[in-house]
């Protein structure tokens, strides 16, 4: 990477670092982004007006207009890479990336209710994963951060390993290795490959990985990691044991300890199982660990136990790829049932080619389990429409339409589907 001093010293002298003009800008260190259809440059300017204390921009006739506030740099993009990886290096905190194909955003979470009832801990906000997420949230970590926590997305091979010497992570968490992305990484062995970077990473940099023995792919991901610290499994460092995955997940920790969380479905067992494993690693005392597990109830459509007037609903509408998809309906299925369970379920993009097959093998699936009622929306899920019975609207408008003609009550409904169906807006319908 190269020398980011002279943008560094300007970095120091600013409260934030912001890409986005719309936001508050004061005494911000404003980097000029291009998108797929604007220039950055075109922002800077009222950035700067808005209080931004110096910009980063790509074109050297504006930034000679103001040397004191503009600093040129051919690729801005570049810049911000490199200003994070420096800023990382004069910090000797432990860093834990978290990646995975699914259940990074809850892992981090929990972790972050875990440590930071012993430590201050910067984490990723949101779902800033990306490669310029990655490097805004190593920005974001500052003097008083005893701990960071920072969640590495990918869709296409490379970019755990960017990501991973980006932020040069001293500790990896792995949640699982499944279907997300099938098309950006070239099937399931891409997948595992595309993950494995993080381990590679810490495997060449002396590193902890924790590993997930209950995901097959993951132990042998991991064998050229020097240190490992693993879950769930009883010969594990950390076992966890699941006892019951519905109205909510209980768990037994790896000293006895019960916690009864507040997310629903048996997968996060293993999301749980992680974080208590990480926080007892970095030695938060299991009380503490317990009551921040017990304590994290989700309000970003994750996994998300809603009681609406009339009916209990799982609301699960944030994403969906083949494999949450199945965890979440056999998880569902499995709940004791207190009335009828329908389904109600979007696309599942970014599949590719495998997009057909997956659908079908979903429809598949679905036709071996108990719902009352399946809701089948978007114009993917065609391919899963496979039994008679199975309701299919090519629009989300077509389902609303159905569900307000069919009200539902004293039902169990499980809502589910890719970001961009943005499921969550049937809720009032039901
Ligand atoms: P993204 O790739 O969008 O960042 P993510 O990996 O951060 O996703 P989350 O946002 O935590 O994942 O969860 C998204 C959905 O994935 C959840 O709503 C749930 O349906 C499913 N999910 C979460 N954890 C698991 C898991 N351990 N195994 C399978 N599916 C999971
Ligand atoms: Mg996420």
């Amino acid at each position: 990477m190269e020398d980011s001093t002279a943008l560094y010293a300007r970095f120091t002298q600013c409260a934030a670092v912001s890409t986005d003009s719309r936001q508050d800008q004061t005494n911000t260190l404003f980097f000029a982004l291009n998108g797929p259809s604007f220039r950055g440059r075109d922002f800077a300017p009222q950035a700067l007006a808005k209080g931004a204390r110096y910009a980063v921009v790509d074109d050297e006739e504006l930034a000679a207009t103001d040397p004191e506030r503009y600093t040129f740099a051919p690729d801005p993009l570049l810049a911000l890479q490199q200003l994070a990886h420096h800023h990382r290096r004069q910090l000797s905190i432990p860093v834990i990336g978290i990646t995975g194909s699914n259940g990074k955003t809850t892992t981090k979470e929990l972790l972050h209710a875990v440590l930071s009832r012993r430590y201050a801990v910067q984490y990723t906000r949101g779902n800033l994963n990306n490669h310029i997420g990655v490097p805004l949230t190593l920005l974001s970590i500052n003097k008083q951060h005893e701990l960071a926590i920072v969640e590495m997305g990918a869709n296409h091979q490379g970019e755990i390993d960017l990501l991973s010497r980006l932020a040069e992570p001293t500790h990896g968490l792995i949640t699982n290795i499944g279907k997300a992305h099938l098309e950006g990484f070239g099937g399931e062995e891409g997948i595992a490959k595309g993950k494995s970077e993080l381990f590679r990473f810490l495997a060449a940099t002396g590193g902890t990985a924790f590993v997930n023995t209950a995901d097959a792919k993951l132990p042998g991901l991991a064998t050229s990691v020097n240190e490992q610290v693993s879950y769930p499994n009883p010969t594990d460092s950390y076992p966890a044991e699941l006892l019951t995955a519905a109205p909510n997940v209980v768990l037994r920790l790896y000293d006895g300890t019960v916690v009864e969380a507040q997310i629903t479905g048996g997968y996060n067992f293993l999301n749980l199982a992680a974080a208590a494993a990480v926080g007892a690693h970095f030695q938060v005392p299991t009380a503490d660990i317990a009551a921040a597990l017990a304590g994290y109830a989700p309000t970003n459509n994750r996994s998300q136990l809603v009681r609406t007037s009339r009916n209990e609903v799982v609301l699960d509408a944030y994403n969906a790829n083949p494999s949450s998809m199945a965890a979440a309906l056999t998880s569902f299925a499995a709940r004791p049932a207190t009335g009828e369970k329908v389904v109600i379920l979007g696309d599942m993009f970014e599949l590719g080619e495998a997009s057909v097959a997956e659908h079908r093998a979903l429809g598949e699936l679905l036709a071996t389990l108990p719902f009352a009622t399946v809701l089948l929306c978007g114009l993917d899920m065609q391919h899963a429409a496979l039994q008679s019975e199975f309701h299919h609207f090519l629009t989300k408008a077509e389902a609303a339409a159905w569900l307000t003609e069919h009200p539902l009550s004293d039902k169990q409904i499980l809502i589910k589907g890719s970001r961009g169906m943005g499921l969550e807006t049937l809720l009032p319908l039901v």
